[in-house]
């Protein structure tokens, strides 16, 4: 038997909800995989084109596999959360390797796969393959939350395990697709962070924040804490042809595996720093203005410097690791979005100082 609330938001899908998103066309477990990964922590509206270009070059789980992972962090340049694409990566060449090549079609199998949890899992189940599986992504803690009216920050531990419980509670042995997408849509669309359209909403009979008129007060928010601070500097060297000297970043740690400009977090002078641990001879042309990035748990303060290279040192070599980069050049690098901004925005005033 079907909840009310089952009931109600399946209805309500079927006339209101949306139908035509890219990843709804076709849904195999790989198209459906990849939204969802792209989904966290992202809008519909900003994933569609990411969505669209990145199928275009890896239309299944054998071309992703066997992608350079550069050619995917550079379709994922602008997400953020590169962690995200790198796991991907990972998890179609084991899919590959092991499962020869089929998303696996099991809850725990796909659980042990980098980068996909419980709620994952579940939408990729329940979207592709119509299996009776509940997902908890944000949309969905924020309805069940508000629905319960149950307090507290949905990221302890104790207050995810009663939400869980709810989700399961309304997952149908049926029609489980279209129920997934039904409660997604619903969170997105009329259960909205700031403004939800509780008068259009299928299940506001049964809604304990609307009741109390509290949905501002679900769900619970995430106790405020205050962010260390980092500094760093990053060195920005360009040549006479009008490219930028990049390095790639170690596969680990921040910016795991993306291309930036040499970044000295040392004590030391740039200029020294540069000289002892690259073996380049430079001068400091300008100092820009620090340019703050903001990760989950501290702030970066960066400080962009840009510099010439000195007579002698003016081509240095290409390596695995470090390349001259032309930003309307043919090479496909994965960046984060600071440098990104800072080539995008500076290049051009770079070279023409240079
Ligand atoms: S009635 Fe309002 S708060 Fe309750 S689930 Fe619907 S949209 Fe959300």
């Amino acid at each position: 038997m079907m909840s009310e609330f089952t009931e109600s938001l399946l209805q309500w899908y079927r006339k209101s909800g949306r139908h035509d998103l890219p990843w709804q066309i076709d849904p195999n477990s790989y198209r459906v995989w990849v939204s969802e990964i792209m989904l966290q922590q992202t809008q519909v509206n900003t994933v569609i084109p990411y969505y669209t270009r990145f199928m275009q070059a890896f239309p299944d789980v054998a071309q992703l596999a066997e992608a350079d992972v550069d050619e995917v962090l550079h379709l994922w340049t602008g997400l953020g959360y590169y962690a995200r694409a790198r796991n991907m990566h990972k998890a179609a060449q084991m899919i590959c390797r092991e499962y020869e090549g089929e998303v696996p079609a099991d809850l725990e199998t796909l659980i042990s796969l980098p980068g996909i949890g419980r709620s994952t899992a579940g939408a990729i189940l329940s979207l592709s393959l119509n299996q009776s599986i509940s997902i908890l992504d944000g949309n969905v803690k924020r309805v069940l939350a508000r629905y319960y009216a149950i307090a507290g920050w949905p990221g302890n531990k104790k207050i995810e395990q009663q939400l869980w419980e709810k989700a399961d509670r309304h997952t149908p042995k049926q029609d489980c697709a279209e129920y997934t997408q039904a409660i997604m849509d619903l969170g997105a669309t009329l259960c909205t962070r700031t403004k939800p359209d509780c008068q259009s909403c299928p299940v506001r009979a049964g809604c304990q924040a609307e009741k109390q008129n509290l949905q501002h007060m679900f769900p619970g928010k995430k106790p405020k804490k205050i962010l260390p601070v980092k500094q760093t500097v990053f060195a920005i060297i360009a040549n006479t042809e009008g490219e930028v000297l990049l390095e790639k970043r170690p596969p680990s740690g921040i910016w795991g595996g993306l291309w930036g400009f040499p970044e000295c977090t040392s004590d030391q002078k740039l200029v020294d720093w540069l000289a002892s641990n690259r073996g380049y001879v430079t001068e400091i042309a300008r100092e820009n203005a620090v340019v703050r990035h903001t990760f989950s748990h501290f702030h970066l303060d960066i400080t962009p410097v840009k510099l010439n290279l000195l007579a002698t040192e003016d081509r240095i070599e290409d390596k695995p690791d470090q390349c001259w980069y032309k930003p309307d050049g043919d090479l496909k690098l994965g960046m984060a979005a600071p440098v990104k901004k800072l080539i995008d925005g500076l290049f051009s005033t770079v070279v023409g100082e240079h």
